[in-house]
């Protein structure tokens, strides 16, 4: 199935745009363009639009559902074995083999018994994605994320389990806040730990994150376009 030139286009130019941005910003912040990764954020959106970004030259996605990832990107790595799918959104402990199986990195780790559910379906799957530590920078009690407070606590038991493949922290500051003050806290947390990978930032606000060390930032409407309503 071929996505509509006009959509293909758009999908294009909004890369191209998102891109232009992202390097101003590093040079802004004095951070080499190398050092952060684009991850564009498809869910909802077609396999069609996927793929019109894969041919634009974009590599990782984020998806929220595991169900929806499993639709859309096991198809496409035949023909772009170098794609690297990321779960973003808040993990069900019973979708963590499924996980395991097609994602590269899971960004979503935000509870013990996740973290037991992820070593299981690792060993079952014979497979371990990268793993991000997910902080609730804003306390939201409606938001996945470990707790300020029990932060610390978890980011050491989690390298104890995992070791290396604990690469760093993501959080999703509070909607109506400013979220500098969030992203400043994931990176003074990512320090204190000696962790490399800091994902933070979305469409309305990644520049703001790439001023506060952001190494991987989710953009998906200034991508993809507003959402279409989720199918489920
Ligand atoms: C949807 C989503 C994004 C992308 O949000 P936009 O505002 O569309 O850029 C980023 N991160 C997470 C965790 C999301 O669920």
């Amino acid at each position: 199935m071929a996505s509509s030139p006009d959509m293909s286009d758009l999908i294009a130019q909004n890369l191209a745009a998102i891109r232009h941005r992202i390097a101003q910003a590093c040079e802004k912040a004095g951070r080499a363009e190398a050092d952060v990764s684009l991850v564009a954020v498809s869910k909802f959106h077609p396999i069609e639009s996927v793929e019109a970004a894969l041919k634009a030259g974009q590599r990782v996605f984020g998806e929220n559902r595991v169900q929806e990832a499993a639709s859309k990107f096991p198809q496409l790595r035949d023909h772009f074995p170098d794609l690297r799918l990321h779960i973003i959104g808040g993990l069900q402990t019973n979708k963590a083999l499924e996980a395991c199986q097609i994602a590269d990195m899971i960004e979503s780790l935000d509870r013990p018994s996740l973290s037991d559910a992820i070593k299981k379906a690792a060993q079952k799957a014979g497979r371990l994605p990268e793993l991000l530590i997910q902080v609730n920078t804003g306390d939201e009690p409606q938001k996945s994320g470990i707790p300020r407070e029990e932060a610390d606590a978890f980011i050491e038991t989690s390298l104890k389990k995992f070791g290396p493949k604990i690469r760093g922290l993501m959080c999703i500051p509070p909607e109506n806040e400013d979220p500098a003050s969030h992203f400043r806290f994931l990176r003074r947390t990512g320090d204190r730990h000696g962790l490399p990978v800091l994902s933070m930032g979305m469409s309305a606000d990644f520049e703001t994150a790439i001023a506060e060390n952001a190494t991987l930032v989710r953009v998906g409407s200034a991508i993809f376009g507003s959402r279409p309503v989720p199918q489920s």
